[in-house]
């Protein structure tokens, strides 16, 4: 399970500047598509590909408690009293305040590990700015500018230090081939519903799997001979009270379940159309670069009049990943599964196609000739070879000169080109592009 790692300090200090430095994806194209939504306050730092941590931006701890802010502030709580790794975020510019030493007499109490993080030490002295936190009794003191991107690096050596290795998970797995889908959406979409539908009430309690790490379920099914395993979903765990109270807060398990899936099916509701939620979602599945089945739920609720408006509805809303198939379903009559396991196969296919090292380059050979790169600032972009360079997502590494100035346009149509080309549904596909000499 990927860790949790909790940003926690007073209103100001630069904790969401931060958290966007660090959940940032190094990919724009992925990033910055159009129709995407993503969660202000929870994501995945993907600085080190290798080692992805969840991220929560908290709001209040301490001090400010009242209205709104209290529930924030439960909210923080909740995630401070969680975390892996609670970084505790001040203001270098400001120095200690009396809210920093109330939200750290707070923490203290906590039984969770604190690193000091001093922000917005840009323009500044930074050894009189650290020196300004000697008083709180920290071993390591992490300087950083989360608006000018510097101490980052440092900072993200630090986390990982501190943060338990994962990989566990897929060790635990008895047999490789077996599929791991996630099903997961906001609240009350069906999640349950289905799940117990095609695990039969009586089995899924008998075939909880208990993972390695706490709150970890997996449970696994067989269905028309194929064998899947269905990843930390909300729909296995019995909520706890505490779920239910802190229900925001699932978006961490969601997260996780992502993570740890192959094709990730997220859940509408049909009544609802695609809300913002919903996108963060997808925007979550995109990030991951996992395989995506959309199946739009309790469709049995719907008249003819209402079910052409959601199809308009979803045309426009999804168009983001319009390369995702679709599936209208119904958890509670069981309808419109089949389907819904033939496009997570298919995605599944796509998402780990292999390819040869000359059919990759023929195809770069092949969307060079019908559309070549356009001349930018008097430079040509060349592409000359590729090769495969992963699965899920299927991963191509391109090679050639002056790839810096591909527009972003000319990368959106070579991601088409290859999808049409190699018949790649439900998943998104990457490239990477390397100078040669
Ligand atoms: P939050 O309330 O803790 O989430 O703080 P914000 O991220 O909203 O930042 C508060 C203010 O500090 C904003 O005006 C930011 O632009 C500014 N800020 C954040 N990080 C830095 C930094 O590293 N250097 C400087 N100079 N300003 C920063
Ligand atoms: P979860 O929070 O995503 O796990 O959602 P639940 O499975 O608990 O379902 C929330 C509510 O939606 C329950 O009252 C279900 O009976 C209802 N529901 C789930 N699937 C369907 C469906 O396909 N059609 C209709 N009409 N209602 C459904």
């Amino acid at each position: 399970m990927l860790p949790l790692v909790a940003l926690v300090g007073r209103p100001n200090v630069g904790k969401s500047t931060l958290f966007n430095a660090l959940t940032r994806s190094r990919d724009a194209l992925v990033h910055d598509a159009p129709g995407v939504t993503r969660d202000r306050n929870y994501g995945v730092c993907r600085l080190d590909p290798e080692r992805p941590f969840v991220l929560v931006d908290t709001g209040g701890i301490a001090g400010q408690e009242e209205g709104l802010a209290g529930a924030t502030a439960k909210q923080s709580r909740a995630a401070a009293e969680e975390a892996d790794l609670v970084l505790f975020v001040v203001d270098g510019r400001e120095g200690a305040s009396a809210l920093d030493d109330a939200i750290l007499a707070w923490l203290r109490k906590r039984d969770r590990p604190v690193l000091l993080v001093v922000n917005k030490i840009d323009g500044i002295d930074v050894q009189t700015a650290l020196n300004d936190f000697a008083r709180y009794g920290f071993r390591d003191r992490i300087g950083v500018s989360s608006s000018h991107r510097t101490g980052l690096d440092a900072l993200l050596a630090d986390v990982l230090a501190r943060l338990p290795e994962q990989g566990e998970t897929q060790v635990l797995d008895d047999d490789p081939k077996r599929m791991r889908v996630a099903f997961i959406g906001r609240p009350n979409v069906g999640k349950s519903t289905l799940v117990n539908r095609l695990l039969g009430e009586e089995r899924m309690i008998a075939s909880e799997v208990p993972g390695t790490t706490r709150d970890s379920i997996a449970a696994d099914l067989e269905r028309d001979g194929r064998k899947y395993r269905l990843v930390d979903t909300a729909g296995i765990r019995r909520k706890s009270k505490v779920e239910e109270a802190v229900e925001k807060f699932s978006i961490v398990k969601t997260l996780q379940a992502i993570e740890e899936c192959q094709v990730a099916v997220v859940m509408l509701d049909a009544g609802e159309g695609v809300t913002e939620q919903d996108a963060s979602v997808l925007g979550a599945v995109l990030d991951a670069g996992r395989a995506l089945v959309v199946a739009v739920n309790k469709w049995d609720g719907q008249s003819d009049y209402q079910r052409g408006q959601v199809e308009a509805l979803l045309g426009r809303k999804l168009a983001f990943v319009a390369w995702a198939e679709n599936v209208r379903i119904s958890a509670k009559h069981g309808s419109g599964l089949r389907e819904l396991f033939r496009a997570i196969h298919r995605a599944h296919a796509s998402a780990t196609k292999v390819f040869s090292t000359s059919e990759v380059t023929r195809a770069v050979e092949a969307a060079c000739e019908a559309n070549p790169p356009p001349v930018v600032r008097g430079h040509v972009p060349k592409l000359r070879f590729a090769h495969p360079g992963g699965e899920n997502p299927p991963t191509f590494v391109v090679h050639g000169t002056r790839l810096k100035s591909l527009s972003a346009t000319y990368q959106r149509y070579l991601e088409n080109f290859f999808r049409k080309r190699f018949k790649l549904v439900g998943t998104p596909i990457r490239f990477v592009f390397k100078e040669t000499e």
